[in-house]
């Protein structure tokens, strides 16, 4: 496909990135790579209450954290003001939209008889040209500016996720363009950046599906076309409740630091309401070059943990033992563990790696290789008996000549557990909780072989 795709990712600064959003900038962003277009990335912080400038610098370090690079911006609605008021002085040019003087009370008052007639409440174009013909505006207002919607016909486009949606005009009505203040509201901000940015698919959650008809009669009042629409169906949580901080940890830049990897949670968002076959697990590459928007589910995807685990543990199972000692290494240091001292880092990262869910746990049973470890009384009693006592004594002073190498390390604990009558596990499982402050750890020689020679034998020392 040509190069004229182009897409953005467009969040509202009011909070950090959120899973459901992630995956939404993740599909924006695929579809241009995969068509090799632009992925557009701008700030739509006219909400002014509600917007931060730490949620802004939250969504990037997100987008930057998940390695969703955007070609352009981040642009902000609120240094395009000046954009937005020469388009409303456009359409206020070509009667397509018109300012309105009604004060805050009239309308709840209009509003009020409506419900009491049992009518939808709805603008009743009190301020549309035709009928305020002669009367001054009143003195002292700031009026806000309204589309004037067509009254009959439909709105219609086919929805690339959802299919062919129609809505009558006369369901719409006169919609707030411009604040009093001259900040857009969301539907006009949108349109004219959609439209000043050249973006060919606007692809978003569905929850702004019933904007999309409003946002498609600016986009023809401006005498402009439309891009292509893509409403991705919503995450729910296991309760079949739309997906929130209830159903646990929401916040990208939580998994973070919970110790997941980018390509995980990538892999588990594209997954989540998009597949390709049976495919689970797959690189940011692949899922590019398989990408498209009709392999997106129409109905709503359900977040589960547990997959996302496990997705994670995927991946770093199959990730390079060095990268995973470089993403280790500071979360050692967090603890206050430095590594110079111990065995190298990516050693240990490779005998536990596939045994743990997250970069945390793996940091967590690295620890021991570089700091002292203090078994707790309860394991010590249940191991360390006076036979394990008296065989860790003859393993220490095998271990104190013996090559230190993997057969021969297991060489000596064969031979110990031979001398003393003792079956494997009733050698290995003390020596494991001496070394590891662990009853369970990976295969004991490499455990072993890990450690080195001197630690080995100064923790035996201590428990002899
Ligand atoms: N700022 C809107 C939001 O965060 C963007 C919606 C859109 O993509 O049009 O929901």
């Amino acid at each position: 496909m040509s190069a004229t795709v182009r897409t953005r990712f467009a969040p509202s600064p009011t909070g950090f990135l959120h899973v459901g959003g992630a995956r939404t900038a993740l599909f924006s962003w695929a579809y241009a790579r995969r068509h090799g277009g632009s992925f557009i990335l701008r700030i739509e912080d006219t909400d002014l209450e509600r917007s931060t400038q730490a949620s802004i610098d939250a969504i990037l370090n997100g987008m930057s954290w998940l390695g969703l690079d955007w070609d352009e911006g981040p642009y902000y609605q609120m240094q395009r003001l000046a954009r937005y008021a020469e388009l409303a002085q456009q359409l206020v040019r070509d009667g397509q939209a018109y300012w309105c003087y009604a004060s805050r009370e009239e309308l709840e008052a209009l509003r009020e008889a409506q419900r009491a007639r049992g009518e939808k409440p709805r603008y009743d174009g009190r301020w549309r040209p035709e009928n305020v013909r002669g009367r001054t505006p009143p003195a002292g207002v700031q009026p806000v500016l309204r589309l004037r919607n067509p009254d009959s016909g439909t709105v219609a486009w086919n929805d690339l996720v959802k299919g062919p949606i129609e809505i009558a005009n006369a369901e719409l009505d006169d919609l707030v363009l411009l604040r009093a203040d001259g900040v857009p509201t969301y539907n006009f901000g949108v349109v004219v950046d959609d439209l000043d940015m050249a973006i060919s698919h606007c692809i978003r959650g569905d929850d702004h599906v019933n904007n999309t008809p409003r946002q498609i009669n600016i986009y023809r009042a401006l005498g402009a076309p439309t891009p292509a629409f893509a409403h991705v169906p919503m995450i729910l949580g296991a309760d079949g409740e739309r997906l929130s901080k209830r159903h646990g940890a929401v916040s990208v830049m939580q998994y973070a630091e919970d110790g997941y990897l980018p390509e995980a949670l990538l892999n588990y968002l594209a997954r989540l309401g998009w597949s390709h076959g049976n495919d689970e697990v797959f690189s940011l590459e692949q899922f590019v070059e398989w990408f498209d928007l009709d392999r997106i589910s129409r109905s709503p995807a359900q977040f589960n943990p547990e997959k996302l685990a496990w997705l994670n543990q995927q991946h770093l199972r199959a990730r390079d033992d060095r990268l995973l000692a470089e993403e280790v290494a500071p979360r050692l240091a967090a603890r206050g563990i430095g590594i110079a001292a111990g065995p190298e880092l990516a050693r240990v990262a490779a005998l536990y790696k596939d045994r743990v869910t997250t970069l945390e746990e793996l940091a967590d049973a690295a620890a021991p290789f570089y700091v002292e470890v203090y078994p707790g009384a309860e394991l010590l009693a249940r191991h360390l008996t006076d036979a394990a006592r008296d065989a860790l004594r003859l393993l220490r002073e095998r271990l104190e000549t013996v090559v230190w190498e993997r057969p021969q390390l297991n060489q000596a604990l064969k031979d110990v557990v031979a001398a003393r009558g003792l079956k494997l596990p009733e050698l290995a499982i003390p020596l494991r909780v001496v070394l590891t402050g662990q009853a369970q750890t990976p295969s004991i020689d490499a455990v072993l072989e890990a450690f080195g020679r001197d630690t080995v034998l100064a923790r035996l020392a201590r428990h002899g």
